[in-house]
């Protein structure tokens, strides 16, 4: 199971949302009212409820992903609106096999036989690497990119991923909901609780819209939708 940590985020993210709400609709400076109480629980919901979400894009969050697949990563990064710094396979070798693989959602009876696997393809990938320096004279960094070609899925990597609440709330939508891959699901839903606990005027309502409002799956719908806890 991947680490997820909430590591910083913007100064004082609800009053930031508040603030520039409130520039749309006030003849004062933004610099003096970020003095004045903004009453920001209330000035959210407002904006939530009238769908006028341009002011939760100033407000970013930035986690440290610690040991997600490639597979997740190349779903994560669709989401365009995020910044992104992941472990290089160019820069970094896997040193051992050991620990390195995430594990997919397979019954319990496959999953040694998995993990043989990424063993098989793991243990090619460090003869090319040999064999390019070696035989070829490759340089390690050189060797290292070009036998990554080889490597499966399932290698973990870490990274560094910040976005602003509009865009996590539309990750969460997406990501949290029983149609996406449980991998990057879990991922969301750890994400999202770590925000709802330090920050939940911004995100208590968030997730997916089976739990928000309505399933906008049709006819993909899980048919097992969230309840909410009452
Ligand atoms: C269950 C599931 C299955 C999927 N299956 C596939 C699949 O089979 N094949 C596949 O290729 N992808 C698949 N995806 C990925 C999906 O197509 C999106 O790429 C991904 O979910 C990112 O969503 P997004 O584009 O809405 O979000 P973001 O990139 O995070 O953008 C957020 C929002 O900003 C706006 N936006 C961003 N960029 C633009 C732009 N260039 N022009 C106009 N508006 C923009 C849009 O309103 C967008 O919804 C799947 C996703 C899920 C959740």
């Amino acid at each position: 199971m991947a680490n997820v940590v909430l590591l910083t985020w913007t100064y004082d993210p609800e009053k930031i949302i508040a603030l520039s709400a409130k520039t749309c609709y006030s003849p004062g400076f933004p610099s003096d009212m970020w003095y004045q109480d903004l009453n920001e629980g209330e000035f959210i919901s407002k904006l939530k409820n009238m769908g006028h979400m341009t002011p939760f894009e100033h407000a970013s969050f930035t986690f440290s992903l610690e040991g997600v697949s490639r597979v997740l990563l190349a779903q994560l990064t669709r989401h365009r609106i995020a910044s992104f710094s992941v472990q290089s396979q160019r820069y970094v070798k896997y040193e051992s096999s050991m620990d390195n693989y995430v594990v997919p959602d397979i019954p319990n009876e496959l999953k040694e036989d998995f993990l043989d696997s990424c063993d098989v393809i793991y243990a090619l990938y460090n003869e090319y690497v040999n064999c390019l320096m070696q035989d070829w004279g490759y340089s390690e960094k050189e060797a290292i990119e070009n036998a990554r070609y080889l490597l499966p899925g399932a290698m973990k990597t870490n990274l560094t991923v910040t976005m602003n609440a509009r865009e996590l709330m539309h990750f969460f939508e997406l990501r949290c909901c029983n149609r996406a891959q449980k991998e990057i699901r879990d991922l969301a839903w750890k994400m999202l609780s770590l925000l709802q606990l330090k920050f939940p005027q911004i995100f208590e309502d968030c997730g997916p819209t089976c739990l928000t409002s309505k399933c906008k799956e049709g006819k993909m719908a899980c048919g097992k939708p969230y309840k909410k806890e009452i």
